[in-house]
């Protein structure tokens, strides 16, 4: 049998999972639920390297849910990942597969939050946590949560945090939870200091490797634009027309140049909010929450949106500047086609960035149509 006749049925899931499921439209398990799951549902650690938008978050949401312990009120359950967008999307992920479950109390820990809130959140007594690392260990070493009983511990997009500095975060968490506990490792790449972190605790873990697949890949139709730079905001706005796109969002590489594009797009009369490190949390989720509910159409960011935040019908993503780092543009143009539906993504490549652009291209192994100017 192939893995690709696994159904959720074939898990074994709870009626409530399995109900939420069916209420959610989620019909079929991706491949990387189809291996994990019931991997993690036999308590087995697991290294899983998988592309992006291929559901990594039911992977390792369902069978925590599924072993939860509704009776006792400590922690079970402790996500890490890296950035505060993604560990509050997460968890709302979980609270909409957990909704027939009656009990379960999900808390995202996040910096950038009043302590006090999170206290008051965490007196609450979640089972399962969604944290960034800093902010996790400052209330762990004021004693305000215990994370000595959990069972699971998932790090989700490892190679991440990794580059955003969190290692030694990390590696805390994992000596100061059970040493008897499983983790779930999810990353894209496999860096050396990963390895370590393999080698170091997770002795004997189960090793899943989902390639690229056609049909777990994302449908993005990918352009490059090769433009000049002073003619970038002026080509959004013609290839939105032409090609009907209306919610969208444009990377900038730099907070200084997120606010000018922005500024520039909402004076042509687009409809647009901006999102990068400078502006307050309490903003960010305000801006977060709107682009989910359709308030308005393109959000500008800075690649603190890049990874893993899935907002549905985003029809395209346009990279006004070529991002610095080649992995980043799986990770960029991976926000739109989510959930199997299909997606644009338009690169624009000034003179000066036609180098950085060729080695994107050798590096994702990506094959982008050159989009015709003429037609702008
Ligand atoms: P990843 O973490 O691998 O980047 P996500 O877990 O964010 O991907 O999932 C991407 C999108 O696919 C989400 O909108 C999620 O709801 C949806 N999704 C997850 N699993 C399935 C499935 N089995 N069938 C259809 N859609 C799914
Ligand atoms: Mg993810």
């Amino acid at each position: 049998m192939s893995n690709n006749e696994i159904t959720f049925e074939d898990l074994d899931l709870s009626p409530e999972v399995m109900n939420s499921l069916k209420k959610m439209g989620v019909k079929r398990p991706t491949t990387v639920q189809q291996k994990a799951i019931p991997l993690l549902m036999d308590n087995l650690s697991v290294i899983a390297k998988a592309p992006t938008g291929t559901g990594k978050t039911f992977a390792f949401s369902i069978p925590i849910l599924e072993y939860l312990n509704m009776k006792e009120k400590f922690v079970q359950g402790l996500i890490l990942c890296p950035t505060r967008e993604l560990a509050l999307q997460i968890a709302a992920e979980i609270r909409g597969l957990a909704k027939f479950i009656k009990g379960v109390n999900v808390c995202a820990i996040i910096g950038g939050q009043s302590m006090n809130v999170q206290a008051e959140k965490l007196r609450k007594k979640p089972q399962i946590v969604v944290a960034t690392p800093g902010r996790l260990l400052d209330l762990v070493e004021r004693k305000l949560i215990d994370i000595s009983n959990i069972y699971t511990l998932v790090l989700d997009e490892a190679d991440e945090m990794l580059k955003m500095g969190f290692i030694r975060d990390i590696k805390r968490v994992i000596a100061i939870t059970p040493g008897d506990k499983q983790i779930a490792l999810f990353s894209a790449t496999m860096p050396r200091e990963i390895q370590d972190i393999i080698w170091q605790f997770m002795d004997g873990a189960a090793e899943i490797d989902v390639m690229p697949k056609a049909e777990d890949h994302p449908d993005i139709a990918e352009y490059v634009v090769e433009i000049p730079e002073k003619d970038k905001v002026k080509a959004i706005l013609s290839i939105m027309e032409k090609e009907q796109i209306k919610k969208a969002i444009v990377f900038c590489n730099t907070k200084m140049q997120t606010e000018k594009i922005c500024c520039q797009l909402e004076l042509k009369g687009l409809s647009c909010q901006m999102l990068h490190g400078s502006i307050g949390q309490g903003t960010r989720n305000r801006v977060m929450d709107m682009y989910r509910k359709n308030k308005f159409d393109i959000l500008v960011a800075t690649d603190v949106i890049a990874r893993g935040i899935d907002v549905d019908d985003i029809e395209a993503v346009f990279n006004h500047d070529i991002p610095n780092e080649n992995e980043f543009y799986l990770h960029r143009i991976g926000r739109t086609a989510r959930a199997g539906k299909s997606g644009k993504a338009y690169s624009f490549v000034s003179y000066k960035e036609r180098e950085r652009m060729d080695e994107i291209i050798r590096y994702t192994a990506c094959n982008p149509d050159i989009y015709d100017v003429e037609n702008l």
